[in-house]
């Protein structure tokens, strides 16, 4: 079956208790017990699992093409199960341009408990194999990674990690699954933050792992996942289900939405930059091509000028809301410099996330807001 398909039935079925088209949501933290003690039904105590959390991990993994999913209360909380997944001592390999999170996740936690990270730049394959060393049992990337857009050749840098024996993690949250396959190309591991394109209409928070194969690495996550409960409860796992729904044609639309606004800032004179994959003008178009069926609706632009140009900019959008995170239905943008601390994000780039509104609004809102700093 087709992505478009999937979305709407893999785990799917009518409620066999009622007849229910709509899933109902299962609140009950706990399910009875059998006369002899078992646990026929399936469910036990609901941070083990529940009805609409399993679900939503079998659709999950459907989409990614893996074996298996499992769901975090964040993206960041499944991140941080990963890296618990390993072992002090241990060595891993992350992008110099990671999400800026999951940065401060690996500097300011898991260095002090004892996980070492090297940050290199993802496209430099000789850093990459550099930087592998005795303990190193992991490399994850991010492609494209925000907000400078850059892409990861996930097929090369997973054939270093296999030739090293290391594990590799893909962050695809930024791709999609509609429009990149990470197993396909290598890795071991999907990750995703359910909060941005899978749910869509940033209302929910969330996160994955997925596993292309069983192994006893992904079991000892599971076990993370239901002796630790940083699960997402069963009405934020019902409304994600509710956004994967429209999440293959969301994306595409989001793909020709954005394509049509970066092209319009490409050509304008107050606009000095566009990195934006699936322009020709973006350094790795090439790549995009090869690994990328699309781009979704996250790209970034730098407005002539300093940082206050570039805020007050933003400061006369009226569609376009001043508001952090990506990947919902109603188009945002933010200026990264001045959130990320110690940043090397260039001071005029401003990331935007292009929703689902008309382009031809989108386009107006940006003209009469530039009008207003030329
Ligand atoms: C948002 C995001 C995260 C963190 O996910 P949360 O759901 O916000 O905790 C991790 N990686 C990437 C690429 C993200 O965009």
């Amino acid at each position: 079956m087709k992505p478009e398909t999937r979305a709407i039935h893999a785990g799917y079925d009518i409620d066999p208790a009622t007849g229910a088209l709509a899933q109902p949501i299962h609140l009950s933290t706990t399910f009875e017990r059998d006369m002899d003690g078992e646990y026929s039904r399936g469910y036990q105590y609901i941070r083990n699992g529940n009805p609409n959390r399993l679900e939503l991990e079998t659709r999950l993994a459907d989409l990614e093409g893996g074996h298996a999913c499992a769901m975090f209360a964040s993206g960041s909380t499944a991140m941080l199960s990963l890296f618990q997944g390993l072992k002090t001592g241990d060595h891993i390999i992350a992008p110099s341009d990671m999400y800026f999170g999951i940065q401060v996740i690996l500097n300011d936690i898991m260095k002090p408990w004892g996980l070492d990270t090297t940050f290199v730049d993802m496209a430099d394959n000789e850093a990459i194999k550099a930087a592998i060393q005795e303990n190193t049992r992991l490399i994850i990337t991010e492609t494209p990674s925000n907000p400078m857009m850059k892409l990861t050749d996930v097929k090369t840098v997973g054939e270093i990690a296999k030739n090293a024996g290391l594990m590799f993690v893909v962050d695809n949250t930024i791709g999609t699954s509609i429009f990149q396959s990470p197993f396909e190309l290598g890795a071991d591991i999907v990750v995703h933050s359910t909060t941005k394109f899978i749910s869509g209409h940033s209302d929910v928070l969330g996160g994955a792992l997925i596993t292309k194969e069983e192994s006893d690495f992904f079991n000892h996550i599971y076990r993370i996942q239901e002796i630790g409960g940083a699960v997402p409860d069963p009405h934020s796992c019902w409304l994600t289900l509710r956004g994967i729904m429209t999440m293959p044609v969301r994306v595409r639309a989001m793909h020709e939405n954005s394509f049509m606004v970066a092209t319009y800032l490409e050509q304008h004179p107050q606009i000095e930059k566009v990195l934006h994959p699936a322009l020709e003008s973006h350094p790795q178009h090439d790549l995009f091509k090869k690994q990328m069926r699309g781009a979704t609706g996250l790209f970034s632009f730098q407005v002539k000028g300093d940082a206050q140009n570039a805020i007050n900019f933003t400061n006369h959008l009226r569609i376009i809301k001043r508001v952090t995170s990506f990947g919902g239905v109603r188009s945002k943008i933010e200026h990264r410099a001045s959130i990320e601390e110690g940043t090397s994000t260039p001071q005029n780039l401003l990331r935007f996330s292009v929703g689902l509104e008309h382009p031809d609004d989108l386009i107006e809102d940006i003209e009469q807001a530039l009008n207003k700093v030329k």
